[in-house]
């Protein structure tokens, strides 16, 4: 079962697992408001997440930094292609290691790197889980190789470039690590992995409790906003809810079939046809579905492990 659950970052992490005549590009850049970029990684790329940057009057902030140095390098030399103000910051969503392998090529061209303090924490420890029980030498020294922010926050940071604003507040819900950022001028946000577009999500760490509390948070202050997912395409209201509902359902039908009896894969064959009708289209399901149901499980009957060691 743990297995399971990793093989979906692995097949994401290894580059080499997929046939080389299918590679998808590393990602896609869309200008979602003036100066605001986000770079959308398509499902297999090796690039493994969405990122994003934004160009104000006196530099450039970088969000995320892809689990690729390839595909980072290349974010940087798309920035240059718009401007040549100095990388001040990367701000990094959550603690996962597909958002934080590329920090070392933005650091080392300036940037200052910004996150909630347990991405600091964890940054180093958690990821290892992704491969397995018994970490490669190799393995270890991509964990470790990862440059940590060096400037970190509680509740939230802002940042300007020149008088433009970057609102970066922290939220509940996919790792206990996560933040968005809101570009106001823009009607922008960043959500991280706190949203996946039309994709099962990694549940791995989450609190699906509060992460619902999250997205209201979201929908409710920024209605008409346009949403750069974690995963997925650029997302907008509807999508968000879209999303919430599948969390929604799965909170419902995990405590239903969890009332009946059933447990483990049990209660995976048993809830598994309710979900393959309502969101068998949606990327990574057949990933996702069983460590959904399961983490879920953990979680509604207070056994599930999460990032520093707490229990949900
Ligand atoms: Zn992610």
């Amino acid at each position: 079962m743990r297995l399971k659950v990793l093989l979906p970052v692995l097949l994401i992490v290894l580059a080499g697992v997929r046939p080389a005549a299918a590679a998808p590009p590393l990602f896609t850049l869309h200008e979602v408001g003036p100066g605001v970029w986000a770079a959308i990684s398509p499902d297999g790329s090796k690039a493994g997440a969405n990122t994003g940057f934004v160009i104000g009057e006196d530099g450039v902030a970088v969000i995320d930094s892809f689990q690729n140095v390839d595909a980072a390098r290349e974010l940087l030399a798309d920035i240059r292609q718009r401007t040549s103000l100095p990388i001040r910051f990367v701000v990094n969503t959550h603690y996962h290691l597909d958002h934080m392998i590329g920090n070392g090529v933005f650091a080392a061209a300036g940037a200052v790197i910004v996150a909630h303090r347990n991405v600091r924490a964890w940054a180093h420890t958690e990821n290892l889980k992704f491969f397995g029980p018994s970490p490669t030498a190799a393995n270890r020294a991509l964990v470790n190789g990862i440059v940590l922010p060096s400037l970190t926050y509680d509740d939230g940071v802002d940042l300007y470039l020149g008088n433009r604003e970057l609102i970066v507040r922290h939220m509940l819900g996919h790792t206990g690590s996560d933040s968005v950022v809101v570009i106001p001028d823009a009607h922008v946000v960043f959500t991280g992995d706190l949203l996946w577009d039309r994709h099962l999500p990694n549940l791995i760490d989450a609190s699906t409790k509060p992460l619902l509390r999250s997205l209201d948070a979201l929908a409710t202050q920024y209605p008409s906003a346009t949403f750069v997912p974690g995963h997925g395409n650029v997302a907008h209201l509807p999508d968000l809810q879209a999303f919430r509902g599948y969390l929604a359902f799965l909170r419902a039908q995990v405590a239903d079939g969890l009332a009946t009896g059933k447990r483990g894969q049990a209660l995976v064959d048993a809830l598994a046809p309710a979900f393959r009708s309502q969101y068998g289209t949606w990327g990574f399901f057949e990933h996702f579905l069983t460590p959904n149901i399961l983490q879920t499980a953990a979680e509604l009957q207070g056994k599930k492990r999460l990032p520093g060691g707490r229990v949900n």
